[in-house]
């Protein structure tokens, strides 16, 4: 099982063979198993790694034809998941920045197209009827949190969240509903049940 998986999140690269998988990353992807990942492939997700100092525009032909140039932001983002190519783009190769961007491909499978958690009332509702996060992040996306973390990480300091981390224990005590959906994502969607002993924090 463990050997399909693999093969198959290796092809989620190979739309470019210009650009390998790295282990590291497919270590990371083999955490949402078989069922996530041929999703992701029949949905025609596809991995790109950045090389060092390539730009994103210079990768993806859509985010240079649209002018969005996030190249020139302060802090590029570490990982970039372009709806439009359904490509998702990595310059960082950490755990959280792989598993971050590949949720936004599987959101983006899900919707066929577009992000499922944007048009699904039951998410929606989920989403309004919140008491608590898993993180802050999840709702406070203002700039100047993540403005905070990018200028640390720039100085190459030592990154520490000032929250504990994302576990999967974690959004099933804080929120319930949300962690059902997700369940039966992973079930019904993708066709495979997460047995609790792949359940890891990133
Ligand atoms: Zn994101």
């Amino acid at each position: 099982m463990q050997k399909d998986a693999l093969a198959t999140a290796r092809r989620l690269f190979e739309r470019d063979r210009r650009r390998a998988a790295e282990p590291h990353v497919l270590e990371t992807l083999l955490r949402f198993g078989q069922g996530a990942l041929s999703y992701a492939l029949r949905s025609r997700i596809r991995i790109l790694l950045l090389r060092a100092g390539e730009l994103y525009r210079e990768a993806s032909p859509a985010l240079a034809r649209l002018g969005i140039d996030v190249d020139a932001w302060p802090a590029p983002p570490a990982g970039l998941f372009v709806v439009e190519e359904r490509a998702l783009f990595l310059r960082s190769r950490s755990p959280m920045t792989v598993a971050h961007e590949f949720g936004h491909a599987l959101d983006c499978a899900l919707g066929g197209g577009v992000y499922r958690s944007s048009i699904d009332p039951q998410v929606r509702a989920l989403f309004a009827g919140a008491q608590t996060f898993v993180t802050p992040y999840g709702r406070n996306r203002r700039r100047r949190v993540l403005r905070r973390i990018a200028a640390r990480v720039r100085r190459g300091q030592r990154l520490r969240l000032p929250w504990p981390r994302a576990t999967r224990a974690r959004l099933r005590h804080g929120d319930p509903g949300m962690h059902d959906y997700v369940e039966m994502l992973f079930e019904h969607e993708f066709g495979e049940r997460l047995d609790l002993g792949k359940v890891v924090s990133i």
